[in-house]
């Protein structure tokens, strides 16, 4: 894969001096910030929509996602309603036009099928006309919308999010804006190799809000919230963020998942009115379209978000890998935040319930990724990484944590038992010397009863 050479300045910055250079600049705090316990998705994550676009040609492109988003609800109130008139209309009929109904129907029935089978053949074609590349993977997608429908939409929303954020945006000459918008640059001069990456003008904004999150309109737009930069470890935890975030628009997913949403809510709008029809009651419907909806999400919607998201980690840590940050730095970062919410006793989301994977499967993930990442980033002739490895540094410090963690709660444990008046006896020191030598003992002898231990004695 082709790498723009990086600068010696450049190249000095991602060293590990370059890096505390940034971080003291950037005043970037370190992670342990008891907000993360909120936490569920960090700056990989969508605190607002991502949006994106995709490279299908004007022809192909469907009504504008604008217009599609504001009918969506009314297609929805439409479906309802043709369903409970349907279903009006059958009751209130007398019991022989009924018959007569069944037996047209029952005679026809060769043509309903024949119907039914023109329709399904004509959304195979529309989907197998409506297939694309996903650019980087190669993935073979379906997409709706065009890359220009997508534009109007986004530059609307970021507009919405400037006009939300104008109070908390971050001057140019602040060290946190410098840093993320060195790091945009950064990445996107490393990845020209790209195709989308040169489409794309980048605008950074960092807004100075406790939010754990980033995200980057289609338009080029980035928002950073400070409280993402409150929990990535170091200079190379933001890059990986800051590539999948990336990697989002470049691929264009938000017009894949709105493209998917568009083909889904086709298929609902159908089963809506065949619920609303066949249900005898309107509660009853209510709970059909209720079932019918959360079956949609957690059989398709969350499951490809999900995917989606990984495919995002995936390409962002190739992004971060080409722009000489530390790969191997990506896997610790959701190892911390898995960590965190442990530490606050927060269960963990069940994945199936989640839009994102779980802390625990994306930090396995990228830790498969990283030694081909290791590869990537040492054909772009990247310096040489320190050998101390961020993974087993992490390990380590866990290993601590949980012995310092017991020590405590033994202390504790003593304190309670002397507090309740319990005298613990010590027990007897094991014997120091060896045995002398004697002749072999048989093992039922030597595996005999242990002694039992002194019991602690109450005060009286
Ligand atoms: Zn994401």
């Amino acid at each position: 894969m082709l790498c723009v050479l990086l600068s010696r300045n450049t190249l000095l910055s991602f060293s590990r001096t370059g890096l505390r250079h940034l971080e003291r600049r950037a005043q970037l705090p370190r992670p342990a910030s008891a907000d993360v316990t909120r936490h569920r998705a960090a700056g990989a994550a969508s605190f607002v929509p991502q949006l994106g676009f995709h490279t299908s040609r004007r022809l192909r492109a469907l009504p504008a996602p604008l217009v599609f988003l504001v009918l969506k609800p009314a297609q929805k109130l439409v479906a309802i309603i043709l369903g409970r008139s349907i279903r009006k209309w059958w009751a209130a009929l007398p019991p022989n036009k009924r018959q007569q109904f069944r037996e047209a129907a029952w005679r026809r029935r060769w043509h309903l099928l024949a119907g039914g089978a023109v329709l399904s053949a004509v959304m195979a074609a529309f989907l197998l006309t409506h297939l694309d590349e996903s650019p980087v993977t190669g993935r073979t997608r379906v997409m709706v919308f065009s890359r220009e429908s997508f534009m109007e939409l986004s530059q609307l929303q970021s507009d919405m999010y400037l006009e939300e954020f104008k109070d908390s945006i971050l001057p140019q000459k602040d060290p946190r804006h410098q840093v993320v918008e060195q790091l945009i640059t950064h990445l996107a001069q490393r990845n020209q190799d790209v195709t989308e990456m040169s489409s794309i003008t980048w605008n950074v904004h960092v807004v100075d809000l406790p939010v754990q999150n980033a995200f980057i309109m289609p338009d080029g737009k980035v928002f950073v919230f400070t409280g993402l930069l409150d929990v990535v470890a170091d200079i190379h935890q933001l890059t990986f963020i800051l590539g999948h975030e990336m990697a989002h628009s470049l691929i264009g997913h938000a017009a894949e998942q709105a493209s998917l949403s568009h083909v889904l809510d086709f298929l609902s709008l159908i089963l809506l009115t065949a619920v609303w029809a066949l249900c005898p009651r309107d509660s009853v419907a209510a709970l059909g379209q209720w079932l019918q909806g959360k079956l949609m999400q957690f059989m398709f919607e969350r499951p490809f978000s999900r995917r989606l998201e990984a495919e995002a980690d995936q390409v962002g840590l190739q992004l971060a890998a080409k722009a000489c940050a530390d790969v191997r730095a990506a896997p610790v970062f959701w190892q911390q935040l898995e960590l965190v919410e442990e530490l606050h006793g927060e269960p963990p989301l069940p994945e199936w319930r989640s839009s994102h994977p779980s802390h625990q499967n994306r930090a396995k993930q990228l830790d498969r990724l990283v030694p081909q990442a290791l590869e990537l980033r040492a054909n772009c002739m990247c310096p040489t990484l320190p050998e101390a490895d961020p993974r087993a540094v992490f390990s380590e410090a866990m290993r601590h944590l949980v012995e310092e963690a017991r020590e405590q709660q033994r202390a504790e444990k003593e304190k309670k038992a002397g507090q309740a008046g319990l005298i613990t006896v010590p027990l007897p020191a094991l014997q120091q010397t060896p045995p002398a030598p004697g002749p072999p003992v048989p093992l039922g002898v030597v595996m005999g009863p242990s002694p039992a231990l002194p019991q602690p004695l109450t005060s009286k």
